[in-house]
């Protein structure tokens, strides 16, 4: 399924210019418009999945092959020193565009950015609980 209103579906499937590194049956990649570094990339799915939770697992099997091409491509021809991958499900984590992506984002030496998060504490008996909570919904 595509959806006309979404903008990376009509990317996806070439009815929006972008700068295509890729393309397959599957899947897209594009560059990001608004790099967090030199040559910040996207897959997209050519299908609409809204986000994780939505993905075909098959189809995600083989994206996440393709990212680990993209990510040796990237280190080969950008001479990058790190790579993240980031993929962002939902508001409260940060998703603006509702149609699943993965970033691929070359890290620099210089590139100024600082991708995580802060560091929390942790509890034995909450971790254990926690553990057993998502544990057991497998
Ligand atoms: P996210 O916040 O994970 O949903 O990521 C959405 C990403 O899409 C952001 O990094 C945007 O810069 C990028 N983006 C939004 N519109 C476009 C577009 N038309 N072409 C390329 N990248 C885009
Ligand atoms: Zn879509």
């Amino acid at each position: 399924m595509t959806d006309t209103n979404c903008i990376f579906c009509r990317i996806a499937g070439g009815d929006i210019p972008s700068s295509t590194v890729y393309e397959d049956e599957q899947f897209r990649v594009i560059l990001d418009l608004s790099p967090a570094a030199k040559g910040h990339a996207l897959i997209l799915t050519k299908q609409h999945y809204a986000n994780i939770f939505e993905i075909d697992e098959e189809v995600l099997r083989d994206l996440i092959v393709l990212a680990k091409k993209v990510a040796g491509a990237m280190k080969e021809t950008l001479h990058c020193e790190g790579v993240n991958i980031v993929q962002n499900n939902g508001e409260r984590a940060g998703q603006t565009v509702f149609h699943f992506h993965l970033h691929v984002i070359p890290r620099y030496a210089d590139d100024g950015q600082q991708i995580g998060w802060k560091p929390g504490t942790s509890d034995p008996d909450e971790q254990a609980e926690l553990a057993k909570k998502i544990g057991g919904a497998l």
